[in-house]
C-alpha cells in the first residue's frame, strides 16, 4: 500500500473488540486484495453499527480470504438522530441513487412504500442494504441505515409514532415552502424527522387527501419545478440536515 493511502473502511456483521480476528466476506477480500491491492500489515477500519469503529491490520490473506486483527477502537458508537425516508420505488438506478444519497445524508431508516402510481422495479432489500453499507463506508458513518421491505403507503402511515412529524413532499404546490417549515420551532426542536416522496407519476389526489388529513403530516414544497423523485429526496434531506439536523449534533469526528 502506498504510504499516502488511507485505511480502507469496511462494514462487517461481526462483534468488534480488541484482539479479535475478523475474516471479511469473499467480496470484501477480493476488493481489499485485488481491487485496492492491499497486503499483510496494511491497516483497515472496521465498523458494525454497534461497537464503534476499530483499527486493525491485515494478518492472513489467501486467494479469496482476508483476516483482520483488531488493535484499537478509533471511534465510539453514537446513536444518530433518527432520519426516516419513505419513498415510492422508482426505476432501479434512481432507487439506488436515493438509497446511496440518503445514507450519505444521515438517514437511519428507509421504507419503500407502494402507492397507486408506483411502477418502480421490484425492490431487492439485500441489494439496497449493500448500497447503503458501501455509502456508509465511504462517508465515514459508523452505522448503516435499515432498509425495510415495501408496504402500501396507507399501512406505512397507520400506527404512526406519537410526536413524529411526517414531511410530505407535495409537487402540486399545496405545500409550504421548505425553508419556512424547517425554520419553525417544531422542526428546529424535533429529534426525529421523516419524509415521504412520491413516485414518478406523483401522489394521487386520494393519497394527498389521505396525507393532508393526518395530524402528523406537514405538506412541503421544494419550489415551482417538478423534481425527479431522486432530486426531491436529496433536496429535502439536505435542507433538513442544513437547517435542523447535523448542525445540532456532534460532527462526525
Ligand atoms: N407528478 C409529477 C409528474 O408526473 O410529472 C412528478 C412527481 S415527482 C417526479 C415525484 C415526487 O417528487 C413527488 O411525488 C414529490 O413527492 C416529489 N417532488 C417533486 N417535485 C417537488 C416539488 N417541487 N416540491 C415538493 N415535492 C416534489
Amino acid at each position: 500500500m502506498s504510504a499516502s493511502a488511507s485505511p480502507l473502511r469496511l462494514f462487517v456483521p461481526d462483534d468488534l473488540r480488541s484482539g479479535a480476528e475478523i475474516e471479511v466476506s469473499p467480496d470484501q477480500a477480493r476488493y481489499i486484495l485485488q481491487v485496492m491491492r492491499r497486503s499483510t500489515d496494511d491497516p483497515l477500519l472496521l465498523f458494525n453499527g454497534r461497537d464503534g469503529e476499530w483499527r486493525g491490520a491485515l494478518v492472513h490473506t489467501g486467494k479469496k480470504t482476508a483476516t483482520v486483527h483488531l488493535n484499537v477502537q478509533t471511534r465510539g458508537q453514537i446513536t444518530e438522530p433518527e432520519l426516516i425516508l419513505l419513498f415510492a420505488p422508482v426505476k432501479r438506478t434512481a432507487t439506488d441513487f436515493i438509497v446511496q444519497k440518503a445514507t450519505e445524508l444521515g438517514v437511519t431508516a428507509v421504507h419503500p412504500v407502494i402507492t397507486s402510481r408506483t411502477n418502480g422495479d421490484r425492490i431487492k432489500t439485500d441489494r439496497l442494504t449493500a448500497i447503503a453499507a458501501e455509502a456508509a463506508e465511504q462517508c465515514r458513518r459508523i452505522s448503516v441505515p435499515q432498509i425495510f421491505t415495501p408496504v402500501p403507503l396507507r399501512e406505512a402511515v397507520a400506527n404512526w409514532p406519537a410526536g413524529r412529524v411526517l414531511f410530505v413532499m407535495d409537487e402540486t404546490g399545496g405545500g409550504d415552502p421548505i425553508a419556512q417549515i424547517m425554520t419553525d420551532s417544531a422542526a428546529q426542536n424535533a429529534d426525529t424527522a421523516a419524509f415521504v416522496i412520491g413516485p414518478e407519476g406523483g401522489f394521487s389526489d386520494t393519497e394527498l387527501d389521505l396525507l393532508r388529513a393526518l395530524p402528523f403530516c406537514r405538506l412541503i414544497s421544494l419550489g415551482p419545478r417538478i423534481l425527479r423523485a431522486e432530486t426531491a429526496a436529496l433536496a429535502a434531506m439536505t435542507c433538513w440536515q442544513a437547517l435542523c439536523g447535523d448542525w445540532r449534533h456532534p460532527a462526525v469526528k
